[in-house]
């Protein structure tokens, strides 16, 4: 089977355990105001490539993955090729290979992301906000879907990281914080919860593409004062 993907990062420590090989696949049907990959949302972008092929890369990579680590797909919105990715992850299983999806929690049916939750070990996913109304508004997307799927990580016993990105004015007050810490430790299968900050290391990328950027007058989320509320949490 072939999907579409964006690019591969050989090395990454920052998405699931250890390190680990990420691949983030093209194509998204949200719209995050504070979206660091807009290079990924065309569906029809990126590069073709089968699943054989795929691994052949990946592996190449094998003998890094330190301290838990294997291979994480991202995006984009990975759901999207959510066929694409339960033949990837199923043939890494076959390799014994540790596998993480980052995604939304949106992009397939529930039937879909059941079988690739089949052959996953991990979950990222992204609660982005506590209202329907600001899914809406800030991602164009559904919280019910998010929420169904998260729901669907706890039913199928699948390890779950949730991230949230901390974006000043939006998203930063303390209360807002214990409110996203309350919601995802309604998950039996939360492992852990990532706060985010937000920066704007993309914003060449939406000059280049000639898109606007609609946080481009949000401060970055200031590191220092994201530690303090979180040691507050
Ligand atoms: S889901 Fe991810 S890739 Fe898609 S718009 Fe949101 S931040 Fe960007």
């Amino acid at each position: 089977m072939t999907g579409r993907m964006h690019s591969i990062q050989s090395l990454g420590a920052v998405d699931g355990p250890g390190v680990r090989c990420v691949i983030f696949l093209q194509g998204c049907p949200l719209r995050c105001v504070y979206c660091h990959n807009p290079d990924t949302w065309d569906a029809s972008g990126g590069e073709e490539i089968d699943t054989d092929e795929l691994v052949r890369r990946v592996l190449r990579y094998q003998p890094y993955w330190k301290n838990g680590g294997g291979v994480t797909v991202s995006g984009g919105e990975p759901l999207l090729q959510a066929a694409f990715v339960e033949e990837f992850f199923a043939k890494l299983h076959e390799h014994g290979v540790h596998t993480a999806l980052d995604t939304s929690g949106t992009g397939c049916s529930t039937a879909a992301a059941e079988r690739v939750l089949q052959h996953t070990d991990l979950v990222l996913c992204d609660l982005k906000f506590l209202t329907a109304a600001d899914y809406r508004r800030y991602c164009r997307a559904e919280l019910s879907q998010v929420e169904r799927f998260l729901q669907l990580t706890a039913m199928k016993g699948v390890a779950l990281w949730v991230r949230h990105v901390v974006v000043p004015g939006l998203t930063d007050s303390l209360e807002h914080l214990r409110l996203v810490k309350a919601r995802a430790e309604r998950y039996p299968n939360l492992q852990k919860i990532e706060f985010l900050p937000f920066h704007k290391l993309c914003i060449e990328k939406y000059d280049r593409m000639g898109i606007d950027f609609p946080l481009r007058d949000t401060p970055a989320m200031n590191e220092a004062w994201l530690k303090q509320l979180l040691e507050k949490l």
